[in-house]
C-alpha cells in the first residue's frame, strides 16, 4: 500500500476541543504494516511523529505540530468464547464506544462501565481510562505495540503496562517509543454487574424499576454521561481537562477540618483521591466561569470548554489560573490530564 501523506493538515477537526494549528504531515495507518511506512517516512525526513487516535484528549497548540501525525485506523475486533471466558482482540483504531457496545449486544461482561468515553481502543490503555467505578486495566490481558526506533513488535502483559490511576508505561518517557496497534482484552459471560458508584446506586434508587442488566447498566451510564458532559456537537472539549488529585492522609484532614464538606475516596491506608470538580466549584467558585471564548462548564467543573473560536493559548491560560487558585485555596498541586500537542 503506497503511504498518502498530506500537508498543512487543519488539526482542529481531529480533535474534540476543536482547537489547534496544522499538521506540517499528516497520514493515516490502517495496518501496522501503513504505520510502519509512516514511521519511516518520519525516520527519513527526520521527522518528529505524533500518534493521534480520536483527538478527545488532546490540546493543540495554535501552532499545530512540525512534524508526521499518524492517525491510527486500524480496525477490527475478534471474539473468542471459552466457556464463560471471553478474549477479545481488538484494534487500536476501532472507537471505544462502538467496542462496548458490541460487548453488551453479546452478553460479554467488563467494560460496560466505560461506555459512552470517546476516542479509540489503541488511546485507552495510554491513560487506563476510567469512569464509574471501572477501570479499563481491569480487563486489559496484554497490549501489542510497534516501537517507533528500532520497528520490532512487543506484546505487553497487563502487568507489563503499569498500570494506575490515569497512567501506564505508556505515558513514560521509555514507553512513548511504542505505538499500540491492538487491544487483547479478557471479560467474562455471565459475570455480576458493578453498580455500587454513587452515580450508578443513584440512578438505581431512582428509577427502581430500570433493568439489573448489562443493557440497563450502559443505558444507565450513558444517561448519567450525557446529562452531566457537554454534547460534543455544541462544544469543543476534552472531558476532565485535570486528574483528581491523591493526597496524603494528613494533609486531607486538614482541609477536613477547613472545608468539612469535602468528599474522599480512600486510596490505600496512606491517601486519599479528592474529587477534584467538588474544590473548583465549591472553594474555587469556577463552575460556570468564562473568560474569552473558552471557559469551566457549567455542569462539571472539571471541564473546560470552547465556545467556538476559542484558542489553545486561550485554555492553557484558564488551565492555569485554575492550577493557581486551588494551589492558593488548598496546597494542592493539581495536573493536566489531557496531552498538550506542540
Ligand atoms: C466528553 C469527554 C468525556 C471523557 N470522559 C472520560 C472518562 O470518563 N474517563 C477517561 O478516562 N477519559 C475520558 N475522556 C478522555 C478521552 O476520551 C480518553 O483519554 C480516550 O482514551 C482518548 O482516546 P483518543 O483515541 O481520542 O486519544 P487521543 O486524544 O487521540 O490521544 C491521547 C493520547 O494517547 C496517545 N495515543 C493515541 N492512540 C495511541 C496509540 N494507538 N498508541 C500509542 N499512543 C496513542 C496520543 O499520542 C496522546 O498522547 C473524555 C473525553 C471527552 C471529550
Amino acid at each position: 500500500m503506497a503511504l498518502h501523506i498530506k500537508e498543512y493538515v487543519s488539526l482542529a477537526e481531529y480533535t474534540t476541543f476543536k482547537i489547534g494549528g496544522n499538521a506540517r504531515f499528516f497520514c493515516i495507518a490502517d495496518s501496522e504494516e501503513a504505520l510502519a511506512e509512516a514511521i519511516t517516512y518520519a525516520k527519513k525526513n527526520d521527522l518528529p511523529v505524533f500518534v493521534l487516535g480520536g483527538g478527545s484528549n488532546i490540546l493543540v497548540s495554535d501552532e499545530g505540530f512540525p512534524g508526521l501525525v499518524i492517525k491510527i485506523e486500524i480496525e477490527g475486533i475478534e471474539f473468542e468464547e471459552n466457556g464463560d471466558d471471553v478474549t477479545a482482540s481488538v484494534g487500536a483504531g476501532v472507537n471505544w464506544d462502538f467496542f462496548v457496545e458490541e460487548c453488551v449486544v453479546r452478553g460479554v461482561f467488563g467494560v460496560e462501565n466505560l461506555s459512552l468515553i470517546p476516542g479509540t481502543v489503541g488511546a485507552a490503555p495510554v491513560q487506563n481510562i476510567g469512569a464509574y467505578g471501572a477501570e479499563v486495566r481491569e480487563t486489559i490481558k496484554s497490549v501489542h505495540a510497534l516501537n517507533r526506533i528500532t520497528l520490532e513488535r512487543k506484546v505487553f502483559s497487563n502487568p507489563e503496562c503499569v498500570f494506575s490511576y490515569r497512567d501506564s508505561f505508556f505515558k513514560k518517557a521509555e514507553g512513548k517509543n511504542f505505538i499500540i496497534t491492538r487491544v487483547v482484552f479478557s471479560l467474562k459471560k455471565n459475570s455480576s454487574l458493578n453498580t455500587a458508584y454513587k452515580d450508578i446506586a443513584e440512578y438505581y434508587a431512582r428509577n427502581p424499576e430500570h433493568p439489573k442488566t448489562l443493557r440497563g447498566v450502559r443505558d444507565a451510564v450513558v444517561t448519567i454521561r450525557t446529562k452531566k458532559l457537554p454534547d460534543l456537537e455544541k462544544f469543543g472539549t476534552a472531558g476532565s481537562f485535570f486528574k483528581n488529585p491523591i493526597v496524603g492522609r494528613k494533609h486531607y484532614e486538614s482541609l477536613k477540618e477547613k472545608y468539612p464538606d469535602i468528599p474522599s475516596y480512600a486510596v490505600d491506608g496512606e491517601s486519599v483521591k479528592i474529587p477534584l470538580a467538588w474544590v473548583l466549584d465549591n472553594v474555587c467558585g469556577f463552575k460556570g466561569y468564562r473568560k474569552d471564548n473558552v471557559g469551566v462548564y457549567q455542569n462539571q467543573a472539571l471541564v473546560l470548554v470552547n465556545f467556538g473560536n476559542g484558542t489553545s493559548a486561550q485554555i492553557d491560560t484558564l488551565a492555569k489560573e485554575m492550577m493557581r487558585a486551588v494551589k492558593a485555596k488548598t496546597n494542592i498541586e493539581i495536573e493536566p490530564e489531557v496531552h498538550y500537542v506542540n
